[in-house]
């Protein structure tokens, strides 16, 4: 079964002096289960094509349709409540929320999802006790390492369960030691826990250890 299907995506940027074509017609799917990497330079339009297949962004043509849910069919609101039972986000520079600890950046997507305070710690401490971070649970995002920091996103990404983890660059900002150890757990969620996982890497090393790479340049997808 295809968890994301693309079908002739593309999409434009415009801005009242210019047009960015960021992907045409991209037609892609992604299995149930499948370790995905996505490889191209800078500007190619990885990033765009996980916020599609996320539905953090729509496309300017073409349809996304996500575990059988057509993205088109959905208003902003009903969209934002799929993304959050459905896919898990983990980007570059961690976007974890400054002000607030360890297991509060852990809770906020579980608030959102409307467990309970108690249930919300409950989960928060599984999930952090998944990816190795109970022994922080008080600090704050600036008192973490970098690797720490990707560590305590990720147990916010599956949080809520996900069944798709999407990540952009996981390991960009990342010594290859504190690399090694995302990637890891990254593999684990897939292979033990069967979530799908899309991640865009620079990295071919890294690329290998996912089951099939997907290269692109310039807007299209060329292998
Ligand atoms: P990548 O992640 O592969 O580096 P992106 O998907 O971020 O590439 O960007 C693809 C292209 O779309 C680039 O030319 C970029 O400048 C442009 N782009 C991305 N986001 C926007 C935006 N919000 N407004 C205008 N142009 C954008
Ligand atoms: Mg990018």
């Amino acid at each position: 079964m295809n968890v994301i299907e693309l079908s002739k995506v593309g999409k434009i940027f415009r801005t009242d002096e210019v047009e960015t074509l960021a992907l045409e017609n991209v037609n892609m799917s992604v299995e149930e289960g499948e370790f995905l990497a996505v490889m191209g330079p800078s500007g190619c339009g990885k990033s765009t094509l996980l916020n599609i297949m996320g539905m953090l962004d729509r496309p300017t043509s073409g349809t996304v349709t996500v575990c059988g849910v057509k993205a088109g069919e959905l208003s902003d609101a009903r969209m934002a409540e799929f993304r959050n039972k459905t896919i898990g986000f983990v980007f570059q520079s961690f976007h974890l929320i400054l002000s607030l600890n360890v297991i509060e950046n852990v809770e906020m997507p579980l608030l959102y999802a409307g467990l309970s305070a108690k249930e919300r710690r409950e989960r928060a401490y599984q999930v952090l006790e998944q990816v190795g971070m109970t022994h922080r649970l008080r600090h704050l995002p600036s008192q973490l390492s970098g690797g720490q920091c990707q560590r305590v996103a990720i147990a916010r990404a599956i949080a809520c369960n996900p069944k798709i983890i999407l990540a952009d660059e996981p390991t960009g900002n990342l010594n290859s030691e504190m690399a090694a150890d995302v990637m890891n757990i990254l593999m684990r969620l897939n292979s033990e826990e069967q979530r799908t996982i899309v991640m865009v890497t620079h990295n071919e090393q890294q690329a290998a250890l996912a089951h099939r790479t997907a290269r692109f340049f310039d807007g299209h997808q060329v292998g």
